[in-house]
């Protein structure tokens, strides 16, 4: 009891490298994982797993338990794996580096897919020592956002009572597991203002409106909010990491975009501050001459774990990589995940596998670096927690 199916993901050590290689080696972007969601497939089929698209390259797995004698009920748990990669350019020296030009594995989701397939092998031939069902989840696009809702549009929740869903940390050693009860992601916003102004040769800027210099302003402008509208105890953080402007060194410019994301764990601040960068902006646009315009996506609700199914998750943890290696509370990240929107229907976590080894720099790199990597003793990690925590629930 404990580890008994840690140690066959133990196992299966050679297929889980050799899986997550491959999905590194044709790392897809969000919403076109075809390669990748074709070769969930024929592994899902190879072990007897029915499957279906959800999306274009969603793949939703279905494990039915076929004990009869009643124990366990019938139980629905989803364990989630995103599978999409990020668009930068693989620079690691590794034989398994990305073969796809401008797109690369940055975040580890290469892994979690891995993960979660092993798990099902693992689970598949277990099926009649439990009743219920496990639903495997292999998830397009969470970088972008929008796969999550795909899902439970589809019904992938209905009827189930537990969510899990697994992600790599480069900041924990491998062999680590952490999670945190309650909040533990920030709500994610993404926002484009837009300013339209009137170009102008610069020397005389009073025949133009400047842009360039308002979109300045506003940039600037973003961060007196956070320190000067919103209550200094209150978790809240604007970033801007697009400005473009202008055309030539000596002409006022005409257009400016800039695009960046809020995160906020509170509902109501999430509400309030959009309201406010709308009033900021206008405000300098006003004062400038110029137009602006705002185009928002909500790409992520708050991540929210349930503390009891926190705690049962950090106690099957414990099962297998031992008391000292679980970290029951890990600090909140204003990272995102839309596998908060699962967590708004269903009571479920969100677990964290350390991926880091000191030995090896590039595993202990920050996600999104373009030599970003892991420690693939996680891969062990990532599938015992999914097949350890599923048969928790499932009673087997
Ligand atoms: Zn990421
Ligand atoms: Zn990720």
């Amino acid at each position: 009891m404990g580890n008994e199916l840690f140690n066959q993901t133990k196992e299966q050590r050679p297929y889980l490298v050799e899986l997550r290689r491959e999905f590194h080696r044709n790392a897809e972007p969000g919403f076109k994982e075809y390669k990748t969601a074709s070769r969930i497939e024929a592994e899902l089929s190879g072990m007897g797993i029915e499957s279906r698209r959800v999306g274009e390259t969603g793949i939703w797995g279905t494990i039915r338990g076929t004990r009869k004698d009643g124990q366990g009920g019938e139980k629905i748990i989803v364990l989630r794996a995103d599978i999409d990669a990020l668009p930068i350019q693989d620079e690691k020296d590794e034989a398994y580096r990305s073969q796809n030009p401008g797109v690369m594995h940055a975040c580890g989701h290469d892994a979690h897919a891995a993960g979660l397939l092993c798990a099902a092998k693992i689970l598949k031939a277990l099926e009649k020592r439990f009743s219920g069902e496990v639903r495997l989840v292999f998830q397009q696009a969470e970088e972008l956002g929008g796969g999550a809702r795909q899902f439970i549009k589809a019904g992938v929740l209905e009827g189930a009572g537990r969510v899990l869903g697994v992600h790599m940390a480069s900041d924990l050693p491998v062999g680590k597991i952490g999670i945190k009860p309650g909040v533990n992601n920030a709500s994610v916003d993404y926002f484009k203002i837009s300013v339209q102004g009137k170009s102008a040769h610069v020397s005389t800027p009073h025949l133009g409106s400047d842009a360039l210099y308002a979109a300045s302003q506003i940039v600037v402008g973003l961060q007196g909010i956070v320190t000067r509208r919103v209550s200094p105890v209150d978790t809240v953080l604007i970033g801007v990491g697009v400005l473009r402007a202008g055309t030539a060194y000596n002409i006022v410019a005409e257009i400016a975009e800039l695009e960046g994301t809020l995160r906020t764990v509170s509902a109501a601040l999430r509400e309030s501050i959009k309201t406010k960068i709308e009033e900021l902006a206008s405000h300098y646009a006003a004062v400038s001459g110029v137009a602006v315009s705002f185009e928002w996506k909500d790409f992520a609700s708050p991540l929210i774990n349930d503390s009891a199914v926190a705690s049962e998750i950090a106690d099957v943890a414990q099962g297998f990589a031992g008391e000292a290696n679980v970290i029951r509370d890990r600090p909140l990240s204003l990272g995102g995940d839309d596998f908060a929107e699962f967590l708004r229907e269903l009571p479920g976590a969100y677990a964290y596998i350390g991926s880091a080894n000191s030995a090896k720099p590039n595993t202990t790199l920050p996600h999104h670096n373009c030599r970003f990597d892991i420690d693939e003793d996680a891969l062990v990690y990532a599938a015992g927690l999914y097949a350890e925590y599923a048969r928790r629930y499932l009673d087997f």
